[in-house]
């Protein structure tokens, strides 16, 4: 099958590609549509690694998708020929003690998309169970179906922090996970959302949005905006997902006594953190890694038309010119969020 490869770092190709793969009486055969581009895809192009995890052989690129059902295996009831979908990316071993306990994205052994060494999905069709495939119903668009995955860990944010109706959340950072945290904040029942970037380009998204307040936290003062809107009480919930070391050590200042702090973004290095400040307050300290069982809220969030995830999109590259879409990235425009490539006409 036609795939984009990443030979090397910043040596992409679309060629020919032989990927074994087997369709198991559970699984669906799914011809891809769109594949947006996420920041790891990107991290990989680049560096050619992420952490420990290295592109020692050539890579396909690509987990964030949607596709369209080609076959299905004999035992498969749930999805027929024809059916659009979306697909969770990451394949846990169900009878990990983490799958048995409900947590399988925690499972150590998860085989994930284009996280070396298994293939990502920007290729012309992939094999899948049909257990984490999930049918989009016709309210959602296929585009819009790719859009599910980084969705997923903002509702899979918001529903961690448990979030009360009139809550109001400080999210910290407007890249794509920032925007679909905010978003998930609000539909979770908060009263208002304040978002904070340093690039005031990525805020404009919010320009509709009467409940989320945008700062440019390097031209304002998001402290006294935060106190300002809370009485003097400070965010019942703060989202950080800049992954900006920097922002633990003033990020205690903006929570609320009892409040919660949820952090998604990954900060390379280790960082300072001020126990007995956070303990002074009993703010509750939650981790986020990618998601579980959010899959079907996030498409109908998305369905409901509760959450508009089209704004996100802020280019669209043909699969042909997928080299050229990711070499734009390396210096992408101020307002760029999402890059989406398209398989079919
Ligand atoms: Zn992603």
């Amino acid at each position: 099958m036609m795939a984009a490869v990443l030979e090397k770092a910043e040596h992409l190709v679309i060629r020919e590609i032989d990927i074994k793969e087997y369709l198991s009486p559970h699984d669906v055969r799914i011809k891809i549509t769109n594949v947006g581009i996420c920041g790891s895809d990107m991290h990989y192009f680049k560096h050619g690694k992420i952490g420990p995890f290295i592109v020692k052989e050539p890579m396909v690129l690509g987990h964030e998708g949607s596709g369209i059902i080609t076959e299905t295996g004999s035992e498969v009831k749930t999805l027929k020929v024809g059916d659009c979908v979306c697909m969770e990316p990451g394949i846990p071993d169900n009878n990990s003690v983490a799958s048995k306990r409900g947590i399988y994205n925690l499972d150590p052994d998860v085989k994930f998309w284009a996280t070396p060494p298994v293939h990502g999905i920007l290729r012309t069709s992939v094999i899948h169970p049909a257990e984490y495939t999930y049918k989009l119903p016709e309210a959602v668009s296929l585009e819009e179906g790719a859009l599910v995955e980084p969705l997923a860990i903002g509702v899979h944010a918001a529903t961690k922090a448990c979030i009360k109706p009139g809550d109001i959340a400080l999210v910290i950072g407007a890249g794509t996970i920032g925007i679909v945290t905010a978003f998930s904040a609000l539909a979770g029942g908060c009263s208002n959302v304040i978002i904070s970037d340093i690039r005031s380009e990525k805020l404009d998204i919010f320009k509709s949005n009467r409940e989320i307040i945008t700062i440019n936290s390097s031209k304002e003062n998001l402290h006294e905006l935060v106190m300002d809107l809370s009485g003097g009480w400070g965010a019942d919930i703060v989202f950080e997902t800049s992954g900006n070391k920097k922002i633990t050590e003033t990020i205690l200042d903006d929570i609320c006594p009892s409040g919660k702090l949820v952090y998604i973004g990954m900060p390379a290095d280790p960082v300072y953190f001020d126990i007995v400040k956070a303990q002074s307050r009993e703010i509750s300290i939650i981790t986020i890694f990618r998601y579980a069982h959010v899959f079907p809220k996030a498409i109908a969030l998305i369905g409901s038309g509760k959450i508009d995830v089209n704004r996100l999109i802020t280019s669209r590259f043909a699969f042909k010119d997928c080299a050229e879409a990711f070499t734009n990235q390396l210096n992408p425009k101020a307002q760029s969020i999402k890059t989406m490539i398209q398989l079919t006409e």
